[in-house]
C-alpha cells in the first residue's frame, strides 16, 4: 500500500479535474438576498454550486445530506471516528478590472485557470474532491468515515458552519484547504471592541469652556472597518483663540516635519484638516499608517475643547503608535503566537453626537481576554470611556504533536521534498470552526495570493500537486 504514487494517480485524471473545476467556477456563487430562498438561504448561485460539489461526490460514490441549504455534507468509508474536511463553495463578488471574465474559468498561458474562487475556495474544494476520488477509485480499505463538510457564506457571517454544528456531528479531527501550505495549526484570539465616551462625562452645559480654547472640534472621520488600519482621515475645526490661518499653517508644517500626506483647506469659517496613511490588515496594523490616529496626533497640539481634549488625548497617549497596547498596559507576547496586537480601524467624533474609537485586538493564547480586556475596560473607564465587545473568538490551537499535524506535515515532506514547517498567524481560518481542525493549503509557500483580488486564479500545476496531497492526506487520516 506504501507504493502508491499519489501523484501519477492525480495525473491520470488531470483532465477531468481541470474540467471539472472549470465547469464548478462557471457557477457565480456570489451572496444574493434577492434570490433568497427555503433551501437556499445565500440566494441561487450558491446553492447552485453546493449542489454541484454534492453531485461530483454522489457520482464518487459518497452518501450526502443538505443541512438546508446552509451547508451539506458527503461522506465516505467506515468506523467510529470521523475526519472532516471543511471547504466552502461561495465566493466574494468579483470587482472589476479583469482581463478574462470572472466566471469564464478560462486557462490562461496554458498554466493558471483564471476565475473568481480559483483559490479560494472552489478550486482546492474540487482538489480534495478529486482526491477522495481517488481513494475510492483505488479501493483502498479505511477504518474511519471521511466527510467533507461544504459551507456556503465563509466570506460572510459563517452562518453556514454555526447553523451545520447545532445538528450535525463534530468531526473527530480534520482540515481545510482554504489557507496556506504546509499548515497552519493556530490562530490568535480575534475582538471587534468599541470604546465609547461616556455622554454623562461632558454635557455640554456642565463644562464651562476656558477663553484660551484655541479650536473646537466638530468632527472626525477616519477609517470604515475594525480590520484595516485606516488610510484616510478627516477632521473639521471650529476657530476660536487661535486663526484658521495660523492653524492651516501648523498643520502644513507636522505634515512636512513628520514627512506625512495631507491637506488643510479653509471653509465657511471652518479649517478642515486631511491626512492619508496607508492601509494594511488590522493583524499587522504596524506595516501600515493610522491617518486616523496621525490626525489625532497633531490635534494634540491644540488646546481643544474639554471633550475633544479627553477624546484626542486618550487616543494619543493609548493608541497611535500603539500597535501592541503597550502604554494601555495589555501588550502580551509569547514564542508561538507573537505578540497582541491592536489596530485603531474606526475615529469618529461628532462635537454633537458620539466620540468613539473601533479597536481590532488580536492576541496569543498564552493571555486570557478576560485578563486583557478587563485592565482595558479599567484604563478606558478612568478616562470616561465605555468598553463595549462586539465580537469575539477565541484563540484556537492543536497541539504540534497531535497526529493530525504530525501526518499532514509528514504527507507534505513526502509529495513535495520540502520541509513543513508549521505555521501560527494572527488572522482566522475556516479551520476553527473545527474542534481540532488546521488549514492545510492550498497556496504553496512563495506563490503570490490572489485571492479576493482580479484575476484570482490556481496554477494547473499546483492544483494537481494539492490533489495528490490530499488524497494522500485523506488516505493516511482515515485508513
Ligand atoms: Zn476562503
Amino acid at each position: 500500500m506504501t507504493s502508491i504514487n499519489w501523484l501519477e494517480e492525480t495525473q491520470k485524471r488531470k483532465e477531468d479535474l481541470i474540467r471539472t473545476t472549470q465547469s464548478f467556477l462557471q457557477i457565480k456563487s456570489v451572496l444574493d438576498p434577492d434570490s433568497v430562498k427555503e433551501g437556499a438561504p445565500f440566494g441561487e448561485g450558491i446553492r447552485q454550486a453546493l449542489d454541484f460539489a454534492l453531485d461530483v461526490c454522489r457520482q464518487a460514490g459518497m452518501t450526502t445530506k443538505d443541512v438546508r441549504g446552509y451547508a451539506a455534507h458527503a461522506e465516505f468509508g467506515q468506523g467510529e471516528e470521523l475526519i472532516g474536511i471543511l471547504s466552502h463553495v461561495d465566493v466574494v463578488p468579483e470587482g472589476d478590472g479583469w482581463s478574462t471574465p470572472p466566471y469564464a474559468a478560462e486557462i490562461v498561458d496554458g498554466s493558471k485557470i483564471v476565475a473568481r474562487g480559483a483559490i479560494d475556495d472552489k478550486g482546492p474544494t474540487m482538489a480534495a474532491i478529486f482526491a477522495a476520488k481517488i481513494v475510492l477509485e483505488l479501493g483502498l480499505p479505511l477504518s474511519k468515515r471521511v466527510r467533507f463538510i461544504f459551507g456556503t457564506d465563509e466570506e460572510s457571517s459563517w452562518q453556514c458552519v454555526k447553523t451545520y454544528f447545532e445538528s450535525e456531528e463534530m468531526p473527530t479531527m480534520g482540515f481545510t484547504p482554504d489557507a496556506d501550505f504546509p499548515l497552519i495549526y493556530a490562530e490568535k484570539g480575534l475582538t471587534d471592541l468599541t470604546l465609547r465616551q461616556t455622554p454623562a462625562a461632558f454635557s455640554a452645559k456642565a463644562v464651562e469652556e476656558a477663553a484660551d480654547v484655541q479650536a473646537e472640534l466638530v468632527s472626525l472621520q477616519s477609517g470604515l472597518r475594525m480590520n484595516m488600519v485606516p488610510d484616510k482621515g478627516e477632521a473639521v475645526l471650529k476657530p476660536k483663540a487661535l486663526d484658521a490661518g495660523v492653524i492651516v499653517e501648523r498643520y502644513r508644517q507636522h505634515l512636512t516635519e513628520n514627512k506625512l500626506k495631507g491637506a488643510a483647506e479653509e471653509k465657511d469659517g471652518m479649517v478642515v484638516l486631511h491626512m492619508e496613511g496607508v492601509s494594511v490588515h488590522g493583524m499587522d496594523p504596524g506595516k501600515g499608517v493610522n491617518a486616523g490616529t496621525h490626525l489625532i496626533h497633531f490635534l494634540h497640539t491644540l488646546k481643544l475643547d474639554a471633550r475633544a481634549a479627553s477624546y484626542v488625548g486618550f487616543a494619543d497617549e493609548y493608541l497611535h503608535n500603539q500597535h501592541e497596547g503597550k502604554s494601555l498596559g495589555i501588550a502580551h507576547e509569547d514564542a508561538e503566537m507573537g505578540p497582541l496586537s491592536l489596530n485603531t480601524g474606526v475615529l469618529e467624533y461628532q462635537a454633537e453626537g458620539d466620540a468613539i474609537f473601533r479597536l481590532n485586538i488580536r492576541y496569543p493564547h498564552s493571555v486570557s481576554f478576560d485578563q486583557w480586556s478587563a485592565v482595558l475596560a479599567e484604563r478606558g473607564a478612568k478616562e470616561a470611556f465605555e468598553l463595549e465587545v462586539v465580537e469575539h473568538l477565541t484563540p484556537h490551537r492543536v497541539d504540534p504533536n497531535h497526529p493530525l499535524v504530525t501526518t499532514l506535515q509528514r504527507v507534505y515532506t513526502e509529495q513535495t521534498g520540502e520541509e513543513a514547517g508549521i505555521i501560527a498567524i494572527g488572522g482566522a481560518t475556516y479551520g476553527r470552526s473545527l474542534d481540532v481542525g488546521v488549514a492545510f493549503g492550498p497556496l504553496f509557500p512563495g506563490r503570490p495570493d490572489s485571492a479576493h483580488q482580479r484575476d484570482e486564479y490556481i496554477l494547473i500545476d499546483d492544483l494537481v500537486k494539492a490533489t495528490a496531497i490530499y488524497a494522500q492526506a485523506i488516505y493516511e487520516l482515515a485508513k
